[in-house]
């Protein structure tokens, strides 16, 4: 898979990541890993019931949408 934003901008570049919101590959420049508490207010997955803390791979625009920083 190829980084989506790199895409673009008609880069070619390995994902590292998969932003967990839309789906798009991202690569370690565009990346946001977020800690920004997110499970409120729509979700897409029952984090709660996770035990185990999963990082949270966000897209730039997917990051931006959620408010984070
Ligand atoms: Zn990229
Ligand atoms: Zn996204």
């Amino acid at each position: 898979m190829q980084c989506y934003v790199c895409k673009q901008n008609g880069v070619d570049r390995d994902a590292v990541g998969i932003c967990i919101v839309c789906g798009m590959g991202l690569c370690s420049e565009h990346i946001v890993r977020s800690d920004v508490e997110i499970q409120e207010g729509g979700y897409p997955f029952p984090s709660r019931k996770l035990k185990t803390a999963v990082p949270r791979i966000l897209c730039p625009e997917c990051a931006k949408a959620f408010g984070g920083r």
